[in-house]
C-alpha cells in the first residue's frame, strides 16, 4: 500500500520549506491539510497544483477512513498543517494513529517547528524541557495548569496567541512567581522577530509598552523552578496528616 508523508511546513519563511518537503509535495497524490485557502498558497508558492482534502480537528474522525481508501488504492498523501509540524498543537495524531495502528507506512518530512525554533535561539536552558503548548483560555483553567507545573525544574514552553498574551503572563507571574526569568519570542523567521528578556513581570511590562509588542504568534519559555520543595518536606508533612487523622 501507498504511504502518509507528515511534512512539516515553514512557520513564517517560506525559504524554511525544505528541499524534501518540496520533493514530496510534487510527487504525491493527494494533499490532506488543515486549512485547502492556506495550503493552496503555499502550493501556488512552489509552482504545484494538487488535490487536496482538509482535515481538521473537527472532521478528522471522519476523514481517516478516507485517507485510508485512498493508501490502499496506492495514493501516496502528504498531511501538513498551516505552519511548522503537523501534530504539534495541530491537528493529525488521531489520522496518524490509526494509520499505525492499521499497519501504513507513515514517514516524517522535518522540518521547522516553533518550539525548537524558539529554544535555539532564548538563551535557556535546553537539556530537559517540558513542552506544555496552549494553555487553557480561561483564567481559571489557565491557572490550574500553571499550578500542576509550579514544581518542575525543567525549562516550560507554551504557546500563545496575541490576544491572550497579556493575561497568560499575568497568570504565570501570579503562580510561576513574578521573579521566575523567561523568554518570549515572537514572530520567528518573520520581518518583525523578536525575543524579551527578563522575569515574567519585566516581559510583561515590556510588552504592554506598546501594542506592536503585542502583535503575532508568541512563544513563551519560562526557566524550571530553581528550589523546588524538597521531597522531604512533602512526606514530613504527608506525615503529620497521617498521623494526625489517627489521633483520638
Ligand atoms: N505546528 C506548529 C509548530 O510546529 O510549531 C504550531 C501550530 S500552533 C496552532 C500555532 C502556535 O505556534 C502559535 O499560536 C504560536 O504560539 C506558535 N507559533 C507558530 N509560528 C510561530 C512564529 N513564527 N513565531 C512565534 N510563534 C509561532
Amino acid at each position: 500500500s501507498a504511504t502518509l508523508y507528515v511534512v512539516a511546513t515553514p512557520i513564517g519563511n517560506l525559504a524554511d520549506l525544505t528541499e524534501r518537503a518540496r520533493q514530496v509535495l510534487s510527487a504525491v497524490n493527494l494533499i490532506a491539510c488543515e486549512d485547502t485557502r492556506h495550503t493552496q498558497r503555499l502550493l501556488q508558492h512552489l509552482g504545484l497544483r494538487k488535490p487536496m482534502l482538509s482535515v481538521h480537528d473537527h472532521n478528522e474522525r471522519d476523514r481517516i477512513q478516507q485517507v485510508m481508501d485512498h493508501l490502499d488504492q496506492g495514493r501516496d498523501i502528504a498531511l501538513v498543517s498551516d505552519a511548522g509540524t503537523p501534530l504539534i498543537s495541530d491537528p493529525g495524531y488521531p489520522l496518524v494513529q490509526a494509520l499505525r495502528q492499521a499497519g501504513h507506512k507513515v514517514v516524517p518530512i522535518p522540518g521547522a517547528s516553533a518550539m525548537i525554533t524558539a529554544l535555539s535561539a532564548a538563551g535557556l536552558p535546553t537539556d530537559r524541557f517540558t513542552f506544555e503548548g496552549f494553555l487553557p483560555h480561561k483564567s481559571s483553567g489557565r491557572k490550574e495548569r500553571l499550578r500542576a507545573i509550579v514544581q518542575d525544574t525543567c525549562t516550560l514552553v507554551f504557546y500563545e496567541a496575541k490576544h491572550r498574551i497579556l493575561n497568560t503572563l499575568e497568570d504565570m507571574s501570579d503562580v510561576l512567581g513574578d521573579q521566575r526569568e523567561a523568554v518570549v519570542a515572537r514572530e520567528l523567521t518573520k520581518t518583525f522577530e523578536s525575543f524579551y528578556r527578563g522575569t515574567l513581570m519585566e516581559i510583561h511590562a515590556q510588552l504592554s509598552s506598546h501594542d506592536d509588542h503585542q502583535k503575532g504568534e508568541f512563544v513563551v519559555m519560562v526557566t524550571g523552578n530553581p528550589a523546588p520543595a524538597p521531597a522531604s518536606e512533602i512526606d514530613t508533612e504527608r506525615l503529620f496528616k497521617l498521623l494526625l487523622a489517627e489521633l483520638p
